[in-house]
């Protein structure tokens, strides 16, 4: 469903390379000593602080999603179980479809997740 690799870009602030050549006399730029938690400004060759070195970079989005989806889905789960939770206190008629659609959604919500974490 999800293939992360194709979400990659090609990283605009090494061109690809890796390295961060962005600073005066081909010397890595400041924010990449910054992010490479060195002193001074006379480095070179550093990796690259937008893509960590591979030449590629995620889109802001993409990293974003990645966080929030498991959230989403850890909210979604504890929210169903608190509804079954509630149909069963109040001994509601309807608690076994409700448990029923339940157990569907979580279902699909843990399967999903176990079987996009495997593709990794
Ligand atoms: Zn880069
Ligand atoms: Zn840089």
């Amino acid at each position: 469903m999800e293939n992360i690799k194709a979400n990659l870009y090609p990283c605009a602030h090494c061109g690809e390379t890796g390295t961060c050549n962005n600073g005066p006399n081909n010397k890595s730029c400041s924010s990449c000593i910054k992010r490479n938690e060195l002193k001074g400004n006379d480095h070179s060759g550093l990796l690259c602080g937008s893509c960590g070195g591979i030449g590629m970079a995620e889109p802001m989005t993409e990293r974003i999603n990645k966080r929030t989806k498991p959230l989403l889905a850890m909210g979604i789960v504890f929210f169903v179980l608190f509804i079954v939770f509630a149909f069963a206190f109040t001994k509601n008629e309807n608690f076994s479809e409700v448990l029923v659609f339940a157990s569907t959604l979580i279902g699909s919500i843990t399967g999903y997740y176990f079987s996009s974490n495997s593709m990794k």
